[in-house]
């Protein structure tokens, strides 16, 4: 009976992830998904209990509560801006939760394992020992504990490459005599380095990619788990969440132009300084007053605005709204333009619309808004900045060449609203800027719309 309740759950629990998984790839559903996903994990939980194997609930619930406390504490007080750090942290518990795991299990049945099972405990324990320390690196350079520039030197992927063969050399040597303690945590010991390594060398501006690839690793070696276990709502959940990581990675890649090997190889972000001031600039930037932008709004018969990472740290969601729903009154078509790797994680920009009820009717991808530029009055860029840098279109040169772009400067007007002179994610000047279609209106994103919705009535 306890075993059939078991299964029961354990089917339920899978179910739900794979709805919830389909719920999350539309910006619509999205909520839904992550509930039915939730509520997937419970039934996993609670299948979990029952397990006959446990002797004692004392750990369990130590786990479950102080697991639950640092959950509900990340949930409630981590800022928005903060979600890719606080993802990474994330996978590095499920990763390190992995990697001990299997730990246990060698520690327990050492020698006696058969071959197959070993195989996939050695897999368990590598990669959750890779993605743990890999992950803190990313949340520490993401967090800005440790500087988020790739730290490279000569001779580096070689030396990665050796690490790396080693320790697959050990593991490969475990399959087949499994009994060595110490040959055991020296392959653990090299994986936990290797993470670090994998990852010194990587940006701030690739670590979206980075952790994504990660998330997938860790969701492979949860799938391991599963096998070592003989946990089949491990094995489907890990390989879940491992090959929509690895998806999402690819489709990142995609958008920005850029290949995986070039990600994990090629140290962006370490441009050299007159690359990343993006050369001598032609002509100054043009400051617009208040009161201009609002009579360009006001009177223009198509609107466009273009967010990005600052929408997200200036919360000016609802603001943009405000301001959209005022012309759209005034008989203004309004339509928003949305880069796939606009802001800091995939669909930054649709989860926080949606949060402020804009119709996803009026969300367009780049493909689809990008022709409709030269027939916009205003463009209206609300802390976007790499993702509108024409220097990706025009300057082959540029660390960015060739990455799809939002072409906001072929639009009879642009409207920039940002702070100051502050760079992107990836550190590059940017041309738009100092185009003469282009005027600055400086300030927070969202004081700067909240007095433009004031000044657009009185226009
Ligand atoms: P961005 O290039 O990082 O630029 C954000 C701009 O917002 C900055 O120039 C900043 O200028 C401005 N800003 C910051 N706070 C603001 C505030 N409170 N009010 C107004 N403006 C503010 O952002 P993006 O155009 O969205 O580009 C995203 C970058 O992340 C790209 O390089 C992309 O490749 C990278 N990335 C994203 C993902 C993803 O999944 N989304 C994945 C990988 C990489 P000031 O400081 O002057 O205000």
């Amino acid at each position: 009976m306890r075993t059939y309740f078991i299964e029961l759950s354990y089917l339920l629990a899978s179910i739900l992830f794979i709805l919830g998984l389909k719920g999350m790839s539309h910006p619509e559903t999205a909520k839904r998904g992550m509930h039915l996903a939730e509520f997937g994990m419970l039934m996993a939980i609670i299948g979990t209990l029952m397990h006959h194997e446990i002797i004692t609930f004392t750990w369990i619930i130590t786990g479950l509560v102080i697991g639950s406390l640092v959950g509900l504490a990340m949930g409630l007080w981590v800022p928005m801006t903060a979600m890719p750090q606080r993802t990474a942290l994330s996978h590095a518990f499920g990763a390190f939760a992995a990697a001990l795991v299997g730990i246990s299990e060698f520690y327990k049945d050492g020698g006696h394992l058969d071959r197959i099972t070993m195989g996939a405990l050695g897999f368990e324990v590598m990669l959750g020992a890779l993605t743990t320390t890999g992950s803190l690196l990313a949340f520490a350079k993401l967090q800005g504990l440790v500087r988020g520039t790739p730290v490279t030197y000569k001779g580096q992927n070689v030396f990665n490459m050796v690490l790396l063969t080693v320790t697959i050399g050990i593991f490969l040597y475990l399959i087949v005599m499994p009994g060595s303690m110490p040959l055991f945590f020296t392959m653990v010991g090299l994986a936990f380095i290797f993470g670090l390594l994998l990852v010194m060398p990587i940006g701030s501006a690739d670590m979206p990619v980075v952790m994504s690839l990660l998330n997938s690793y860790a969701g492979l070696a949860s799938a391991a788990t599963g096998f070592v276990l003989n946990n089949k709502v491990l094995i489907i959940a890990g390989t879940l969440d491992g090959f929509s990581g690895f998806i999402l990675s690819i489709l990142m890649c995609r958008a920005m132009n850029r290949s995986m090997t070039n990600v994990l190889f090629g140290a962006f972000g370490s441009a050299s300084p007159s690359a990343a001031i993006g050369g001598a600039q032609e002509g100054s930037m043009r400051e617009v007053s208040l009161e201009d932008v609002a009579t360009q709004l006001a009177y223009a018969n198509k609107v466009v605005f273009v967010p990005g990472y600052g929408l997200a740290t200036a919360q000016a969601q609802h603001a943009v709204r405000e301001l959209a729903d005022i012309l759209e009154k005034r008989g203004v078509t309004v339509k928003y333009g949305i880069h796939p790797v606009a802001g800091r994680m995939p669909g930054h920009m649709n989860v926080l619309l949606a949060e402020a009820n804009v119709p996803y009717s009026s969300l367009y991808e780049l493909e689809q808004i990008n022709p409709e530029f030269p027939t916009t009055d205003v463009a209206v860029v609300v802390g976007a900045n790499d993702v509108v840098n024409p220097d990706a279109r025009e300057n082959p040169s540029s660390p960015i060449a060739g990455m799809p772009i939002l072409d906001v400067d072929r639009s009879k007007s642009v409207i920039v609203l940002k702070r100051g002179q502050g760079k992107g994610f990836s550190g590059l000047e940017n041309p738009l800027f100092f185009k003469p279609v282009t005027g600055m209106l400086y300030g927070d994103a969202k004081d700067t719309l909240t007095r433009l919705v004031q000044a657009v009535q009185h226009a």
